[in-house]
């Protein structure tokens, strides 16, 4: 991971990190989205600007086509996200490759989920778990590459601990980890306290997501293996506002984060300028970015 900005000369406060991932545009209104988040970003200057890939390939056209657009932007740099299922490893190359040839130098390597809605050929996946594509980007000189930390353990894993097992390993090759989205503010300590344990110091940024609606909660949380504690569900299920408090409890969330070291924090935008505005102000004196 390495910073767009320089750190701040101020010794009292230690910036951090502050990240955005960004989904491409599917049609004309999320392509508005997406010039309203450019518009904003600008001003936020965050440290990098990460891209989704479809699973499989689903959006490998318009994931490429973001990302480019991101190259040479001043104001942040482009971090691709590329997923193992459903390609064979030639195909991973060639785009990393392509990737290359436009001045991409920073992934972040992915096994995927596979996809349920996608014709992919799933049999095609050659690499089978992150750690294969972790070494083939490092292979091909990328200057940083990233990975998933799932912060209470990935849905498909026998156990916590074999999960925590082969983060550690991945990380031994990886520059850093960006965390899954979670909802008990405990999971994040955890997650650095385990990996320590195990002899791991790489950064893990914490990510964070602002929920809009029950429906893509519950769908993210279930897919992503995500507990939601029982008090929160309460209060998402009861509110007669529920990007407020989604937007409350992802502030919460990241401040408690950054109380406990975090070195940054990954906003998962869901291209929403509004909600990353005023996640972004409430955090800007924490991350040492009260000058924007
Ligand atoms: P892995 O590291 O391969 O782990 C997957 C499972 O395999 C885990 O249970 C792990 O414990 C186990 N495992 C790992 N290594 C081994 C091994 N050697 N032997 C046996 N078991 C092993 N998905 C997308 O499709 N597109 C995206 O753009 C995308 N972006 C994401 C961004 C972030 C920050 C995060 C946290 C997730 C993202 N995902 C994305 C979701 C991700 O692809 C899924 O969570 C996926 O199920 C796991 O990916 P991984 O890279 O953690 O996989």
């Amino acid at each position: 991971m390495q910073r767009h900005d320089e750190p701040s000369d101020d010794s009292t406060v230690m910036r951090k990190s502050f990240s955005v991932e960004l989904w491409p545009a599917r049609n004309p209104s999320g392509q508005d989205r997406l010039v309203a988040m450019f518009e904003l970003l600008e001003k936020l200057r965050p440290d990098f600007t990460s891209v989704t890939y479809g699973a499989g390939g689903s959006t490998r056209d318009r994931t490429q086509e973001l990302v480019n657009e991101l190259v040479g932007k001043d104001w942040s740099y482009p971090v691709a996200h590329i997923t193992c299922v459903g390609h064979s490893r030639a195909e991973l190359t060639s785009i990393l490759l392509e990737y290359q040839r436009h001045g991409v130098e920073h992934v972040l390597a992915l096994r995927g989920d596979h996809p349920r809605d996608s014709d992919a050929d799933l049999s095609r996946s050659e690499l089978k778990h992150a750690i294969e594509l972790v070494e083939l980007a490092k292979s091909l000189g990328f200057r940083s590459v990233g990975v998933a930390a799932h912060p209470q353990g990935h849905p498909e894993s026998d156990s916590l601990e074999r999960d925590r097992e082969f983060l550690a390993r991945k990380l031994e090759i990886a520059d850093y980890a960006l965390t899954q989205f979670y909802f008990d503010a405990d999971a994040y300590p955890r997650l650095v306290d385990d990996l320590a344990r195990l002899g791991s110091e790489k950064p893990i940024v914490a990510g964070v997501m602002a929920p809009k609606s029950w429906n893509s909660l519950s769908k993210m949380a279930l897919l992503s293996g995500t507990h939601l504690p029982e008090d929160l569900a309460e209060r998402f299920a009861t509110t007669s506002d529920f990007e407020a408090l989604g937007i409350e409890v992802a502030i919460a969330l990241a401040q408690s984060a950054l109380s406990d070291g975090a070195p940054g924090i990954h906003l998962y935008t869901m291209n929403s300028a509004l909600s990353t505005a005023v996640i972004f102000e409430a955090l800007a004196k924490e991350l040492g970015r009260d000058d924007v």
